[in-house]
């Protein structure tokens, strides 16, 4: 998730916030100072409402934060690292190194999160109960945030994969069925049917409750949920796709090495133009200097073709995106993606053990998902 703000370190996991929690942290603030507070004490001056406002935007931060750890913490104690976690608009993602390995562990990492804002929340119910007498002013913070806790709680634990209870659904069809991939298209599939179910929600909420701002805030979160839902599957589906395959095994080794001293003409005419390929490795014994590609060629003038050597026209190994062959073959994907570029070479130091192409990922993508989904 990019552009958040970077908040600092909480057990060594990073800790950032998205943008779009400043819009959360204002509509927190704003109904509960116009809402609950106005309706309450009438008497108190704004500058009061408005600093109780904050303050209790402040604890419901911290405590979608709580929420948050408590999955990564779980992660970590179970051996997977964390790389941070982001709050966003509809609470916040942990960024796990892996995804879980088994049923057990995701059910785990899952269900710790709507139970600690079940915890947090009856915590300050607590509170609400006992500051009646003594400050009904701070009972009214208490009782807004065991409130506000408990949605987050149930809201988490709807089956909709990729909230919390949607990963504890998926994690309790990997148990029975012991196929992951499977267990994966059903949790998103129920997914998708919670958020049209939200989105339903939100119109009869517009419709007959004539609650506009609920509802159209209901039918958001549907919204947001259906993307969510696809777009994990798809990334999921693709990392367990090639879960388990190195660099190293998905390199293609039949490429064909091509010497510094090579002309450009000769190698667009030898080369490219009989359907070999528009990338090439240029190498010298087995060390890697640079690639070549056909956009390389375009960009140079045809009538310096025969004069010029590949070498200087390359783009050389320094500034080339390279992987080790113990890399992860998603995340050679992952990375082709980001850097946009089409092939990645893989190395060990500067020598070339063999060349990933995007397309090949690809391909093999959809050979191993169709003998995956018929078992
Ligand atoms: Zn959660």
């Amino acid at each position: 998730m990019p552009s958040s703000i970077k908040l600092g370190k909480i057990a060594g996991i990073e800790i950032g916030v998205h943008w779009s929690w400043v819009f959360i942290f204002g509509l927190i603030t704003w109904s509960f100072a116009g809402g609950i507070l106005e309706q309450y004490y009438p008497e108190w001056s704004d500058t009061r409402r408005w600093g109780v406002a904050v303050i209790v935007a402040i604890i419901f931060f911290i405590s979608i934060l709580l929420h948050e750890l408590s999955h990564s913490l779980v992660a970590k104690a179970r051996g997977i690292h964390v790389e941070g976690i982001t709050l966003f608009v509809f609470g916040g993602v942990s960024r796990l190194g892996r995804e879980p390995e088994s049923a057990g562990e995701e059910f785990q990492i899952a269900i710790v999160g709507p139970l600690t804002s079940l915890a947090i929340g009856a915590g300050f119910a607590i509170l609400w109960l006992g500051l009646q007498g003594p400050s009904p002013e701070a009972a009214a913070i208490a009782g807004y945030l065991a409130f506000i806790n408990g949605v987050i709680a149930a809201f988490n634990m709807l089956p909709g994969f990729p909230l919390d209870g949607g990963r504890v659904f998926r994690s309790i069809v990997w148990a029975r069925n012991r196929n992951r991939l499977r267990a994966t298209r059903i949790a998103s599939k129920l997914g998708e049917y919670v958020a049209y179910a939200l989105m339903a929600a939100g119109v009869a909420q517009l419709v007959f409750l004539s609650n506009p701002i609920g509802g159209i805030w209901m039918f958001i979160i549907g919204l947001f949920l259906r993307n969510a839902s696809a777009s994990s599957y798809e990334q999921l589906v693709l990392q367990t796709t090639l879960e388990g395959l190195t660099a190293g095994e998905i390199a293609r080794r039949d490429f064909t090495p091509i010497p510094p001293d090579m002309t450009m003409d000769h190698l667009v005419s030898e080369m490219m133009l009989v359907g070999h390929g528009r990338c090439y490795p240029v190498v010298a014994g087995d060390e890697l200097l640079g690639l070549i590609t056909l956009t390389d060629a375009q960009q140079l003038d045809r009538k310096h073709w025969p004069t010029t050597s590949v070498y200087s026209v390359m783009t050389p190994f320094e500034k080339l995106r390279t992987v080790s062959p113990q890399e992860g073959a998603a995340a050679v994907l992952q990375l082709m993606s980001e850097t946009d570029v089409n092939q990645v070479p893989v190395v060990e130091g500067n020598r070339i053990v063999g060349i990933i192409s995007r397309a090949d990922i690809l391909r093999l993508i959809q050979v191993r998902r169709a003998v995956a989904v018929e078992n």
